[in-house]
């Protein structure tokens, strides 16, 4: 019971000589969120298809509570599928979308109408149990579809850029509405999407996939502040690549010198003296201060400051050194042209090998 997982162990995908999913593995817990980000193409719908059943492996083996599924039909996987189009049937009624995976089941009809009524009630549409889909709106459709999924009370649910049809107000609400299901219910929950703010919002880890393999899994919080590679940095927000050469380590600290010599602190992150490395700041990790008088005190002129209400834009210019700053709103206002000095903590950047 409490050892439910589902790993996927040198999984391979290929269509013809294509390779899809290139020797994949992953452990998912019980209970955990995990969403698969990554650009259109790099392979999280051909994944989470082999996970369903909806496609088959080339190579490896998926193993859900320790049995190889590989062969394994859809409707015996025990999970919940929401597609990226809602797939609803339109000649049937909310309740008869719902109930659909029930009858199927061979479930009888008292116990689908109290089942449905319950799915119904947790995504809120018990009023709408007797419309057809085309008389709701983009979110019901996609709560329906959501409903569906959950009502046979698989304990694992997949689901494949569910939000990705809705405008962005809705899509923020129906991702904390599906974290506070999730956490409620405890169920595991695959989530793809390209959206890397949806991402950081809903799960327990991300995996970062580029071309059919995960760059790099973690938490939140690891995935955006310690990127391990250029690709993964550049993918989740935005951030400033520094290019430099690694010249010294001393226990926790290392220092880089940049491209146009200047030489700053960052933390070392296990790479050695001599490599080529790319420091990567975010745009929020950076200040302007009036003079050089700290560590990664880098010299720059104020080329664009946009105002976009809850901070300020700042585009800079250095040697050999373009930057991106969000300054907070009550940072002194500095017009273009004012030279200036961006500094960051070394605590608040992350060295990658370039
Ligand atoms: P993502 O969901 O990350 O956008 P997909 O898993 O849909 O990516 O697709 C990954 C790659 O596999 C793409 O290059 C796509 O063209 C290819 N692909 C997907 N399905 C098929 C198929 N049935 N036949 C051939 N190539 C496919
Ligand atoms: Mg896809």
């Amino acid at each position: 019971m409490n050892d439910f997982r589902i790993r996927f162990a040198g999984v391979t995908k290929d269509y013809g000589s294509i390779s899809v999913i290139d020797n994949l593995s992953l452990d998912i817990k019980e209970g955990e969120f995990v969403s698969l980000l990554g650009p259109s193409g790099s392979g999280k719908t051909t994944l989470l298809m082999m996970l369903a059943g909806f496609e088959t492996v080339t190579g490896g083996d998926i193993i859900v509570n320790g049995v190889i599924v590989n062969d394994l039909p859809p409707h015996k996987r025990d999970m919940g599928v929401v597609f990226q189009n809602y797939a609803l049937f339109p000649h049937m009624t909310v309740g008869e979308n719902v109930g659909f995976p029930l009858r199927m089941r061979g479930i009888n009809r008292t116990e689908i109408k109290k089942r449905v009524a319950r799915a119904l009630d947790m995504v809120q549409l018990s009023a709408q149990c007797d419309r057809r889909p085309t008389q709701l709106s983009g979110g019901q459709q996609q709560r329906v579809a959501l409903a569906r999924a959950l009502v046979f009370e698989p304990r694992v649910v997949l689901m494949d850029e569910p939000l990705g049809a809705l405008d962005k107000q809705l899509r923020e609400q129906m991702q904390l509405d599906i974290r506070a299901l999730h956490n409620r219910l405890g169920l595991t929950i695959v989530f793809v999407t390209h959206d890397q703010s949806e991402a950081l919002t809903m799960s327990d880890r991300i995996a970062v996939f580029n071309k059919g393999k995960i760059e790099q899994i973690g938490s939140p919080r690891e995935i955006y502040d310690r990127p391990q590679t250029r690709f993964v940095a550049e993918f989740i927000g935005e951030t400033n690549l520094l290019e430099g050469r690694l010249v010294s380590i001393d226990g926790e600290r290392a220092d880089v010198v940049l491209e146009g010599g200047v030489k700053i602190s960052v933390s070392s992150s296990g790479l050695s003296v001599g490599q080529n490395v790319l420091v990567s700041v975010r745009p929020e990790r950076l200040t302007l201060i009036d003079s050089v008088n700290k560590v990664n005190s880098l010299p720059v002129r104020m080329v664009d400051a946009v105002y976009q209400g809850d901070h300020l834009r700042a585009e800079l210019a250095g040697e050999n050194l373009t930057l991106t700053a969000r300054l907070c709103r009550s940072a002194p206002e500095r017009s273009t042209g004012t030279q200036v000095v961006a500094y960051f903590d070394p605590r608040d950047c992350w060295m990658i090998a370039s």
